[in-house]
């Protein structure tokens, strides 16, 4: 089951409770919600929270994992204590809607300044970039899970974080080079050097070039002829290949340059990811202890266990620390998508950059903001007529669009609408259990 977050009356986040607990806690009136998304109470009784005399045991410390990936990072909350998880999310990036947005912006102020137009003066590439700089992109992403590592820090007693941070690992590569059993199935270092493999072949088969197949480890020596398990001696190669090759060497094959390919040593900031590093670096300032991972012990602890490809199961299976049964029953993500916050733009222009629509209208009607949560009842005299809860995005009339579950109803009006929550940048979506609670 996913947990409830509860915070007592100062706001401090006690240990989350099952959805039984919380219901219970409504309904007898000790707490009242304070968030829908994530659903969070607090305590309105004082006399509901633990007592916080030393005699008690404090609430246990959590551990949040996170796996950062370019369009969706998984994050998830386990008690190291249960083996449980307590609570999971996939958050959608906006990456490609900011780099959109900028090329935008660039082409307006260009034609602009070319115009010979008021406002907009030559600019020369007089500007410096400071160290660590990230493109605005990349750095949308970090801020998106700082932001929920630090809101979940608020709501739950989070004791440690973890972070798949590289590819592979390249100590446990070199020492599985030297004893030589390298890349037998199931073995740790054999996934370590699965991830290696892919990061230097680019994910494509090094005969044919075939890429979104699946692809086998292939000796460029064969085994039959001498050939070792060492990385310096292995490929990928698609499945037709590997036959096609037999017991042909890659040179005899007719793909001399594999081989020197592969006795090329992978420098380690080919698989180093900028973004991921900086999120690394970022975290530690959070004052928790940071565990790093592997991308190719996540894939072994999620192999090991026969469970699907998951953001958020990743992100439960990230790092040394991993329990040998995690409990995933039950679970159902938060799919939390990055929305951003308005528009700064002041002048709408046409597709030829010129200003040539209304001025840019006033963003709060009624008290309501574009991304506020609401529940509209519209009375039955109204063709709309219904109750419906979305996210509302405001137009000046006060008439306005409401993105439900099932899709977007136009012309619902402010007046007939009740905050549930207020907007913060995200939309919110309940995701399928990976695993139902009684199979
Ligand atoms: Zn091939």
């Amino acid at each position: 089951m996913s947990c409830v977050f509860v915070l007592d009356p100062q706001r401090t986040p006690l240990a989350p409770v099952h959805p039984g607990r919380a219901r219970y806690l409504l309904r007898a009136g000790h707490a009242a919600v304070l968030h829908r998304y994530p659903f969070t109470l607090i305590l309105t009784d004082p006399k509901e929270a633990p007592a916080t005399d030393a005699t008690e045991t404090p609430p246990p410390l959590l551990r949040l994992k996170l796996e950062p990936g370019s369009k969706t990072t998984g994050i998830a909350v386990i008690n190291d204590a249960t083996d449980q998880v307590v609570w999971a999310a996939e958050v959608s990036h906006r990456g490609q809607q900011v780099t959109d947005r900028l090329d935008q912006r660039r082409t307006v102020r260009h034609s602009r300044r070319s115009r010979h137009t008021r406002y907009r003066p030559a600019r020369f590439a007089n500007r410096r970039r400071p160290a660590g700089w990230l493109p605005p992109s990349l750095e949308s992403r970090l801020a998106n899970v700082l932001t929920w590592v630090a809101r979940l820090r608020r709501l739950c007693p989070l004791g440690a974080l973890s972070q798949e941070l590289v590819r592979f690992d390249t100590h446990l590569l070199h020492n599985a080079e030297i004893s030589g059993v390298a890349y037998q199935q199931g073995e740790l270092a054999g996934y370590e050097i699965r991830e290696y493999l892919l990061e230097k072949f680019h994910r494509t088969c090094a005969y044919c070039g075939a890429t979104n197949t699946s692809l086998e480890i292939e000796h460029i020596v064969p085994r039959s002829r001498g050939g070792t398990h060492r990385v310096s001696n292995l490929t990928l190669a698609c499945h037709a290949c590997n036959t096609a090759k037999g017991a042909q060497t890659a040179a005899e094959f007719g793909h001399p340059h594999v081989q020197a390919q592969a006795s090329a040593p992978l420098k380690d900031a080919a698989a180093v990811n900028a973004t991921r590093w900086a999120l690394y670096h970022r975290l530690t300032a959070f004052g928790l202890p940071v565990e790093t991972g592997t991308g190719g012990r996540t894939k072994w602890n999620r192999t090991q266990r026969q469970l699907p490809k998951t953001h958020w199961l990743d992100a439960a299976y990230v790092g040394a620390s991993t329990p040998p049964r995690v409990q995933v029953k039950g679970i159902h993500p938060l799919l939390i998508t990055a929305q951003g916050r308005h528009s700064r733009q002041m002048c709408r222009t046409n597709a030829a950059g010129f200003p040539d629509k209304a001025p840019k209208a006033t963003s709060v009607v009624g008290g309501f903001r574009t991304g506020d949560l609401v529940r509209a009842v519209v009375p039955a005299t109204s063709v709309k007529a219904g109750v419906y809860v979305g996210r509302l995005a405001i137009r000046a009339t006060g008439s306005c669009n409401l993105k439900t579950a099932t899709g977007t109803m136009q012309g619902i009006h402010v007046r007939y609408c009740q905050p549930l929550q207020r907007g913060d940048g995200y939309a919110y979506a309940k995701g399928d259990a990976a695993f139902p609670p009684h199979a």
